[in-house]
């Protein structure tokens, strides 16, 4: 993710920031050119939701107002007077959210938001199509934030999944209690809201990129094995009997192990994770393995844009020493480590799939 700067002050901001600290500038993410914009209020401009209309700090002639999630503190992101509607593009993707009247339920809305907004950041970076499912019943994107109990409180366990373009998230999860709990029950070395995001949006993706394209399906057959396999019944294989004994020869996780869909959308969600922590060290200029001299494999410079580059081998080159840069550094305050695998060479080979397809060079 970028590290933004106030455009008055040059203060360094987050993705999430609404005003700046030092300035106290009203600020709002711009998705036309992924910037985060100082606001000026304005007379003139229509009114958002609860909020005043503004024109940008950097004026461009329009006014702007933010999506309306903003008056739940769930978005900060920005419309203007030529966008139709109440939301931005990520919000707009929600089919069903919590019940907001439970205060619990909001807090945990938001943290789902915060991660589905870094996901549709990352989306819209690459260039993919964000197509909301109410716009594009066929071939658009949903969520479902749904909770395990109904209103009269039988418990009704919710699958995390994806079907069709709905996407549907157990709210639960953003509840860091039950998550880890469920990531000791699962006995998986990494469970977090934005991987659940990157791993179903991968699912909804290869229906879009892969699915209806013969010579890329055949590629694709030829790298994660034949998506025809029985995929129910490898999941119950998969719960019965877990992963094959030597599946990190050729898998990123053990769920990766169960099915071809899985393995692609375990290893799409790594290229999201790749991209996204490469970004963030670029932003920072972050350099690793000075004091191991010029040849070592701790030697990286986060000296380019992930999204753009166009090498494989070189953001896979930069990222294996950066994540163990990380994982020392969380080390060292007594955390777990940040990117808690090794990837294998069977899985180099996936994550390249992944890249090519997304820089159309397959
Ligand atoms: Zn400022
Ligand atoms: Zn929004
Ligand atoms: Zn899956």
């Amino acid at each position: 993710m970028k590290i933004f700067r106030c455009q008055k002050c040059e203060n360094p901001l987050y993705f999430e920031n609404t005003k700046c600290e030092v300035c106290k500038s009203t600020l709002g993410y711009s998705e036309k050119n992924s910037s985060l914009a100082a606001l000026v209020p304005s007379p003139d401009a229509p009114a958002g939701h609860l909020k005043n209309g503004y024109t940008l700090f950097k004026d461009d002639g329009k006014h702007y107002r933010y999506c309306k999630n903003a008056e739940h503190k769930a978005c900060n992101w920005l419309l203007s007077d030529e966008d139709d509607g109440d939301f931005c593009t990520a919000c707009a993707l929600n089919h069903t959210i919590p019940n907001l009247q439970k205060k619990k339920n909001l807090k945990e809305w938001r943290k789902l938001e915060r991660a589905k907004h870094r996901l549709v950041y990352a989306l819209q970076r690459f260039g993919l199509p964000v197509i909301d499912r109410d716009a594009a019943p066929k071939e658009g994107l949903a969520f479902d934030f749904l909770s395990d109990k109904n209103a009269s409180g039988n418990a009704q366990p919710v699958r995390t999944g994806h079907l069709n373009g709905l996407i549907t998230i157990n709210v639960a999860e953003a509840d860091n209690v039950h998550r880890e709990y469920m990531r000791k029950q699962m006995a998986e070395p990494y469970r977090t809201l934005i991987g659940h995001f990157r791993h179903e949006v991968g699912h909804y993706y290869w229906e879009r990129l892969i699915r209806n394209r013969p010579e890329i399906l055949k590629k694709f057959r030829d790298t994660f094995g034949d998506e025809r396999a029985d995929y129910g019944e490898a999941l119950q294989r998969h719960y019965k009997n877990g992963a094959p004994k030597n599946w990190r020869q050729s898998y990123i996780s053990k769920y990766a192990a169960s099915h071809p869909w899985e393995d692609w959308a375990e290893t799409w969600a790594h290229y999201l994770h790749l991209v996204d922590v490469l970004e963030t060290a670029f932003y920072f200029g972050i350099n690793t393995g000075a004091a191991f001299g010029e040849n070592s494999p701790l030697r990286m410079r986060a000296d380019f844009d992930p999204y753009q580059d166009g090498r494989f081998a070189k953001l896979l080159k930069a990222f294996v020493p950066l994540t163990f840069a990380l994982n020392s550094l969380n080390r060292s305050m007594g955390q777990q480590d940040v990117y808690p695998f090794v990837i294998p060479k069977k899985t180099v080979k996936k994550l390249r799939f992944v890249h090519r397809l997304l820089h159309e060079k397959l």
